[in-house]
């Protein structure tokens, strides 16, 4: 590599939130920054006001700061080649176009709308539907290279809306190397003359993200890969710069968990998982849902993320952001779309979640639920929990009957289970609880060993009732833990008021 330092940035326009494929793109430039000691900088690419949206902006600094990757430079942090925000950059961008057109690489358009419109009618009704201004065309229409000289200063001088176009070489291969793709070759033929500068004053995207990439410094482009198609022209706009190129890297796409096509904005809530990092709210009210509040923890959803397109060439899948940066290579980035898959999501979320310590997941209860309870005891609900559940919140749900006594009870699971015999059994048991000094764990479960030897029952015979009796479900944690926890005086009362709830049930049942 180089001895340049690596500069990267991440630079999504502001036309709606984030989508997870950018939240990839802007994590594997950060990835790659922090391997190489490099830079990590945020540009906002709002050349195209028509499609600007107002809280975009926020909304992109928030999710990345959310998911833990923020950039050093960009707007509102600061950095030496700001401003970050194109539209704050806007006089810079004219003297680069017009110095293309002074080197006859690109010239002045008059055509208006309707022209365009004419030409592209008159073409189709000839049977070529996929009309392009090029190096072809460009000769029968209204521009500084068909018009006399005088005509055009006569144009400029009247204010006459232009353009400025590429003037494309004809038939040039177009050859650059892309990290994650190998070599590339396009014909100019193939190319059209892109508008570099529109009549409102602003540059279009190509020529504005051309002119920062060179003027910010920035030694690789990492990005997706429906920007491929625009890589000759940005080479060639380089080559008529006389500017050395970055490395480019075109990331693959995401794709939907069937494999069949492009992840999109709208494939998420109707098949049941976020798409955005957090929720975004249209103008029109329209909510789409997010990981953060849906209960991700940012870790597991990075991770999930770093592995749709790149593999560490290992079986490890459980990475720390800081093992990421030092696991991650360009080179192990895939060509080939990577799957969505929402299953898969979840493990890693419930692997994060199991990861952080009772207390940190107590903490985070409260914190979210505004709860009212002793932390040290809800520590110990979501030690007993946290196995069977995926996000946080699922323990105050599952776990419910840990923090108040339950409120119904699972009668099909009552009527399945519970034998004319069981009642006795649960008032024998409930007598040794009541006799039995030490109230722990291992206590309790010896008791309980004892009572099925001299009984000579199964376990099943009495675990299951029992259960059902203290918390109203058929499954949960060990019912020894749970015994232990709850304490006697709340195990009998419970034991009492369970099995008065559960004979009416049964008495419902028969009659
Ligand atoms: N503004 C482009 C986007 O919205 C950035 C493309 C690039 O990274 O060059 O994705």
């Amino acid at each position: 590599m180089s001895t340049t330092p690596v500069r990267v940035r991440f630079a999504p326009s502001p036309t709606g939130p984030l989508h997870m494929g950018g939240v990839r793109t802007a994590l594997y430039n950060y990835l790659f920054a922090k391997k190489h000691n490099g830079t990590f900088l945020i540009r906002i690419e709002d050349t195209d006001q028509t499609r600007f949206v107002p809280g975009a902006q926020e909304y992109i600094m928030d999710a990345l700061a959310w998911c833990g990757i923020m950039p050093t430079e960009g707007p509102g942090l600061g950095g030496d080649f700001g401003p970050y925000v194109q539209s704050a950059r806007k006089e810079m961008y004219r003297p680069y176009a017009e110095q293309l057109v002074a080197e006859d690489k690109a010239y002045y358009a008059f055509d208006s709308a309707e022209d365009l419109d004419r030409m592209r009618d008159q073409a189709k009704n000839m049977g070529m539907p996929n009309w392009q201004y090029n190096s072809v065309t460009r000769g029968s229409m209204r521009n500084s290279l068909t018009l006399p000289q005088s005509e055009v200063e006569q144009l400029l001088a009247a204010n006459e809306p232009y353009v400025i176009r590429m003037k494309m070489p004809r038939n040039q291969d177009v050859r650059f190397h892309d990290l994650i793709r190998g070599w590339v070759v396009v014909n100019t033929n193939n190319l059209d003359d892109k508008v570099l500068f529109k009549s409102d004053g602003m540059p279009t995207y190509h020529l504005a993200n051309i002119v920062d990439d060179h003027t910010m410094a920035i030694s690789h482009v990492i990005r997706g890969e429906e920007w491929l198609p625009s890589a000759p022209l940005h080479i060639l706009l380089y080559q008529a710069f006389g500017w050395e190129c970055p490395e480019f890297a075109h990331l693959p796409l995401l794709l939907r968990p069937d494999g069949n096509g492009k992840l999109s904005k709208r494939d998420g809530d109707r098949l049941g998982f976020p798409v955005f990092p957090t929720n975004w709210t249209t103008a029109e009210g329209e909510l789409y849902s997010g990981y953060r509040e849906n209960g991700y923890l940012p870790a597991a959803f990075i991770n999930m993320l770093a592995l749709l397109g790149w593999n560490p060439g290992t079986t490890q899948e459980i990475f720390t952001l800081e093992e990421l940066v030092d696991a991650f290579s360009l080179e192990r980035v895939s060509k080939a779309g990577a799957k969505f898959d929402p299953n898969k999501t979840k493990w890693f979320q419930q692997q994060y979640l199991r990861a952080l310590t009772d207390e940190q997941i107590a903490q985070t209860l409260i914190s979210q639920n505004n709860l009212n309870v002793d932390p040290s005891r809800l520590a110990i609900i979501c030690g007993l929990m946290k196995e069977r559940a995926t996000f946080a919140q699922d323990i105050l749900q599952e776990g419910a009957y840990l923090l108040a006594e339950p409120s119904t009870f699972d009668a099909e699971t009552i009527r399945k289970k519970w034998k004319p015999e069981t009642t006795a059994f649960m008032q024998e048991w409930k007598q040794i609880l009541t006799d039995l000094a030490d109230f722990s764990a291992a206590s309790i479960e010896s008791a309980f060993k004892a009572f099925l030897e001299a009984k000579q029952v199964g376990i099943g015979a009495v675990l299951l009732p029992y259960r059902l009796t203290l918390t109203g479900v058929g499954a949960g944690p060990g019912m020894f833990d749970v015994t232990a926890f709850l304490g006697k005086a709340e195990v009998i009362k419970r034991m009492d008021q369970g099995m008065n709830a559960i004979e009416q049930i049964l008495n419902e049942t028969s009659n």
